[in-house]
């Protein structure tokens, strides 16, 4: 299949950047002094992990989550695969749940069903880099969200179409 053509950038690498530190800021404010476990979902969150978690100066611990939820395309598909058999340990943990990007909220919202029933965390917020404005049938919203952007397919830092551009530095529109 062709490669999906390049569009506009949404958010370069330095505003990226400086929404990260304001994040970040508000992240280190609410978990200081509770005992933080961060699950970043793979693979979308990776950049917006690395990044993010080097501006948090606390104590925390570091999992993942091997999720999917495209299946290729560019429109949800509904259902959630999870790509690994069981949890981290999340006993007497506050977990921070961070992912790229909410859009249907189908992904999310199947992965703090999982840990609330499977896990027993302390809490559970949700952390992403960016919330799709559109309205959401699933009752989950996210804590912490860099940026809002309109319903449109994006791409980079982190974001992929079918494996390609999550090494971008900036988030670009797919046409
Ligand atoms: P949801 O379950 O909220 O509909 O979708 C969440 C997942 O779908 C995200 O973690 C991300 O992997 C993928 N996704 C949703 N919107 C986009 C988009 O605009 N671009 C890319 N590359 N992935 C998206
Ligand atoms: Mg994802």
């Amino acid at each position: 299949m062709m490669r999906a053509e390049l569009g506009p950038t949404l958010l370069d690498a330095a505003t990226i950047a400086a929404r990260l530190d304001g994040l970040a800021c508000e992240i280190t404010a609410f978990y200081k002094g509770k005992p933080l476990t961060v699950l970043a979902i793979l693979n979308g969150s990776l950049l917006f992990a690395a990044d993010l978690l080097r501006r948090i100066p606390l104590p925390l611990r570091l999992e993942t989550l091997n999720v999917a939820s495209y299946h290729g395309g560019m429109e949800s598909s509904g259902w959630v695969t999870f790509l690994q058999d069981g949890l981290p340990d999340f006993a007497g943990r506050h977990v921070l749940v961070l992912d790229d990007i909410l859009d249907t909220g189908c992904t999310l919202q199947a992965i703090r069903q999982r840990l609330v029933a499977e896990a027993a965390p302390l809490s559970v917020r949700v952390a992403v880099l960016l919330r799709k404005n559109k309205p959401r049938a699933q009752p989950l919203d996210a804590d912490y969200v860099g940026f809002d952007i309109d319903d449109a397919f994006v791409v980079g830092y982190g974001l992929d179409h079918q494996g390609h551009y999550r090494n971008l530095p900036d988030v670009r529109v797919v046409r």
